[in-house]
């Protein structure tokens, strides 16, 4: 059984006339078809957790009180749960009744909890299974240096519910203070006011006074250091990862200086990163406070830091202004990437940035053919359907790069200057607030549109956000950079020898877009010729490696198999396992391989990568 959560926000809507403009409170109502929580009734305002963290039987011992905001009548409140061990739930001392709603494999199961109007905290005691999918424990061999295990969580989409009682929805925001005790000698990080040294007795305490949504309550426990890197950032690590990520991060400083020019002032205190052992699932997640990345943006040149950029960008894009539901994704990547390059556009210059937005394009143009041949077109709409489906089924390159693609096409029709101080406002007026695709529609016409008269008409807004692909005009950017890689891969075509190609200035970005452009027809010998003059196959940069990676199992070249087996053991982050695993699928011979390779790697992966890999595997 599926319940529906269906909340109430207020939302400021201006509208502009000729002569004033007057503010007008609207409420709205917004469905969340992924939590079972009815904040219109109760909702949780603050949470206070106390939990101790387990290695040994990989669980989480916990308490959380949390605080209510209760309507007149409100009879009961109602969270969200999944494979938690509730021990009891008492209010005041007070043993409470309570009950547990059926299972359901996406949601989980709702807690509802019998209240009165009055109850203004409650106290749930759980341990959380050793199941728990935010959770992913690492023994010492999966870490960097081998000093002991790890833990670390990943609460989006909707995870939190499996390692605290919550009411996980995008569009609920509290505050939270945590105590954590971990064994002596590790750290324990949160999305929070966090330490910088290790504590003496494991034991720490967090504070985050900013209101946050369930899915960015982030835990860390690990044997790491912290290095500063300037005034209000620094980077967490295992001490010998520390020097080559403190040098890779060497312009944070900068970034965040950029972002605040272009969008008003970073409103979370620190900006602190933590790279986590190599089966993080995804490139990077932007918990408040501390970005948890993946060590596979270490290339040793600071070349794959364009992600760094857009986990800062999510502090204002996702982190203040919320997608209302996991519908309204894009909102929060649409945004976080068109920040992101605009990012780069200023540390690095246009023709820096064109490549990542090319990039995006080629991503983007594959992906949505590939979703309207196996029937999915209405995946490619920016506002998705999930209610019923897992909502990391939006986490695709439409969310991200047609949500960016939309923006910029916004951009260019009203001109750059009227199109920043739009999204700076935007960003203003709705920090710490949640935005649904439809107030997102109704704040551009008002504030943009109908302010400054411009003729897009609503049809083609409606077009990019309800209709599938992407639209005739359509800005598809070409990068005069990658033009000259062609050109290159042209000469080697058509048999000049790889060493004479022209390629000393090349950043990473041209060389994935050199390995992408490989042609299906090439023969081994050229592969290898390639391999022996660029040294792709055993590349420490991880994208043009998984590049090469895929055009290693799709022309066959069985020198690459052998790291192809191990980058797939040691690396969980999805984005690189998808298209590998997906390549290997095609053949019969590749799916054994792909099988054997699985088998291996699966316990090192993450959830959410697992997920995706036994779906394409079985
Ligand atoms: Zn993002």
């Amino acid at each position: 059984m599926k319940t529906k959560a269906i909340f109430c926000f207020y939302a400021l809507i201006f509208f502009s006339c000729t002569e004033k403009t007057t503010n007008e409170e609207q409420e709205m109502t917004i469905q969340d078809p992924h939590s079972y929580a009815i904040p219109e009734e109760s909702k949780v305002t603050h949470l206070d957790w106390a939990a101790s963290v387990n290695f040994q039987n990989k669980v989480i011992n916990a308490t959380a009180v949390l605080h209510l905001e209760n309507s007149k009548d409100a009879a009961k409140v109602m969270l969200d749960t999944k494979g938690l061990n509730i021990t009891s739930v008492k209010s005041n001392g007070e043993d409470m009744d309570y009950s547990l709603g059926d299972y359901d494999k996406h949601l989980g199961r709702s807690l509802e909890v019998a209240i009165t109007p009055d109850t203004k905290t409650i106290t749930v005691n759980y341990t959380t299974s050793k199941a728990a999918e935010a959770l992913q424990w690492l023994d010492p061999v999966q870490t960097a240096d081998g000093n002991g295990p790890f833990l670390f969580t990943q609460s989006q989409a909707i995870l939190a519910r499996s390692w605290v009682p919550i009411q996980d929805s995008p569009g609920i925001r509290f505050t939270y203070n945590a105590t954590v005790k971990v064994p002596q000698g590790m750290m324990a990080l949160m999305s929070a006011e966090n330490p910088q040294k290790v504590s003496a007795d494991g034991q720490y305490s967090f504070k985050m006074e900013e209101p946050i949504p369930a899915y960015l309550l982030a835990l860390s426990v690990g044997y790491v250091e912290f290095v500063s890197l300037g005034e209000r950032s620094g980077v967490y690590a295992e001490p010998s990862v520390l020097d080559k990520a403190a040098y890779e991060f060497g312009d944070l400083e900068k970034m965040i200086t950029a972002a605040e020019d272009l969008y008003g002032p970073y409103k979370w205190g620190r900006y602190d990163i933590i790279v986590l052992p190599p089966s993080f699932p995804f490139g990077g997640m932007e918990n408040p406070r501390l970005t948890f990345a993946t060590p596979t943006i270490l290339a040793g040149d600071r070349s794959l830091t364009s992600l760094v950029a857009h986990e800062l960008a999510h502090s204002w894009s996702g982190n203040l202004v919320t997608n209302a539901t996991w519908n309204d994704f894009w909102l929060n990547e649409g945004f976080t990437v068109y920040f992101e390059h605009r990012i780069m556009e200023s540390l690095y210059g246009r023709d820096y940035s064109e490549m990542l937005a090319s990039l995006a394009a080629q991503d983007l143009q594959d992906e949505i053919a590939e979703m309207i041949a196996d029937d999915n077109a209405k995946d490619t709409h920016l506002k998705l359907e999930l209610e019923g489906r897992n909502p990391d089924d939006g986490v695709t390159s439409i969310a991200y790069d047609k949500g960016y693609f939309f923006l910029r096409y916004l951009e260019e029709k009203v001109g750059r200057e009227k199109w920043d101080a739009f999204v700076k406002q935007y960003f203003t007026e709705n920090a710490f607030k949640v935005m649904t695709t439809e107030a997102f529609i109704e704040y551009l016409e008002t504030n943009l549109i109908d302010k400054e008269r411009i003729n897009i008409g609503t049809v083609k807004i409606n077009e990019w956000i309800y209709q599938p692909g992407l639209p005739d005009d359509a800005v598809i950017p070409e990068s005069d950079r990658f033009e000259k890689v062609d050109k290159e891969m042209n000469r080697f075509v058509q048999g000049t020898p790889a060493e004479e190609l022209e390629s000393e200035e090349w950043s990473s970005h041209e060389w994935l877009h050199f390995v992408r452009a490989i042609p299906d027809t090439m023969k081994i010998a050229e592969l290898k010729e390639l391999d022996d003059q660029f040294g792709f196959t055993k590349t420490g940069n991880s994208e043009v490696l998984a590049a090469w990676l895929v055009q290693s199992v799709k022309h066959e070249y069985e020198s690459a198999y052998g790291r192809l087996e191990t980058f797939l053991i040691n690396t969980g982050r999805r984005k690189f396992l998808s298209p590998i695993y997906g390549e290997l699928v095609k053949t019969e011979a590749g799916t054994k391989m792909a099988r054997e390779v699985y088998e291996k790697a699966r316990p090192n992966y993450h959830f959410v990568a697992t997920n995706t890999i036994d779906e394409m595997l079985k």
